[in-house]
């Protein structure tokens, strides 16, 4: 059994507090990947029609042996430019992912970006809602959604979704969105929790706390996510690196080290702002 702990959304299923992202992995790699990283532990996995690797993921969950009751698997709505969402292709593209993932049920359906310039994600949302109680997705939420956005969801639809996937780490620590999710049991979920593998894992306050904790640059980004409540889905192919990403839960960051890593607070995106994005 894997050590992650797991958190209950918001309609009382439960879900691993750590998983395993696939974004830029391609298909025959994402097999290799996956495969490696159920061999470590993991048991969430995030993926989502854009990446297209829905098809490699689903062969690595097949070929793992372990029971489907045991895995979390989350993939997501894309955008689409050259049509505006409704409930009939939604419940379409819904249908082809599961078919590329060779599986029968999903255990979380994310809307990929909300795209307010076209002022459909009501309607995506009232799809999902069908979706779930129809049973073929145990959980239901939304991704790079801003309070405002999940406002309008709430107070028009009555859904409250259970996740918002969000870009956040500690250059992006998103203390807004955490509040509104924290206030309406939405769970915060962490893209790019590691910042990409770029500047982040340079920073001097983390190599100091790495060494203080005899544990890797990674490692500490990671626990710091974990004990501020996040779902997090750092992504590797390496499979050292899958192992270590895994390996943050013998060990614990102390108050001071939050504060340290508080400072590294530069509001800066490594994505796009959702307010404008609608790129397909
Ligand atoms: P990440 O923050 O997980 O960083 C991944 C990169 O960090 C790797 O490619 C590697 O270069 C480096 N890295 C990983 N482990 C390391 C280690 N132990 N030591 C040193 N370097 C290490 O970035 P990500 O892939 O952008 O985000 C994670 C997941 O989040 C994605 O795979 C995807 O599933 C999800 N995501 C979702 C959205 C969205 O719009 N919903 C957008 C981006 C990512």
């Amino acid at each position: 059994m894997s050590k992650v702990p797991q958190i209950t959304l918001n309609n009382g299923v439960r879900m691993p507090q750590l998983g395993f992202g696939v974004w830029q992995v391609p298909d025959d790699e994402a097999e290799r990947a996956v495969g490696t990283a159920l061999e470590a532990g993991y048991r969430s996995i995030d993926t989502a029609a854009a990446y297209e690797n829905e098809q490699g993921t689903g062969k690595a969950v097949a070929a793992s042996g372990i029971s489907r009751e045991e895995l979390f698997i989350t993939t997501k709505l894309w955008n689409s430019a050259s049509e505006t969402w409704t409930r009939d292709n939604v419940l379409r593209e819904f249908d082809a992912s599961l078919d590329r993932l060779g599986l029968d049920y999903l255990d979380l359906y994310l809307v990929h970006w909300p795209r307010p310039m076209r002022d459909d994600y009501l309607a995506v949302l009232r799809a999902f809602d069908e979706i779930e109680k129809s049973g073929r997705a145990r959980a239901i939420g939304v991704s790079n959604f801003k309070p405002a956005h999940l406002r309008r969801v709430v107070d028009e639809t009555g859904v409250v979704p259970a996740v918002n996937q969000i870009e956040l780490h500690p250059n992006l620590p998103q203390a807004e969105a955490r509040a509104f999710h924290a206030e309406h049991d939405i769970a915060t979920e962490a893209w790019s929790p590691l910042g990409q593998g770029k500047g982040l894992l340079e920073e001097s306050r983390i190599g100091e706390l790495a060494r203080k904790h005899g544990r890797t640059p990674a490692q500490i980004v990671l626990r710091w996510h974990l004990q501020i409540g996040n779902v997090v889905i750092p992504k590797s192919v390496t499979p050292s690196r899958i192992r270590e990403n895994i390996d943050v839960f013998g060990f614990e960051l102390d108050a001071d080290d939050l504060t340290a890593l508080a400072a590294l607070d530069t509001g800066t995106r490594l994505g796009p702002d959702p307010d404008t994005f609608d790129w397909n």
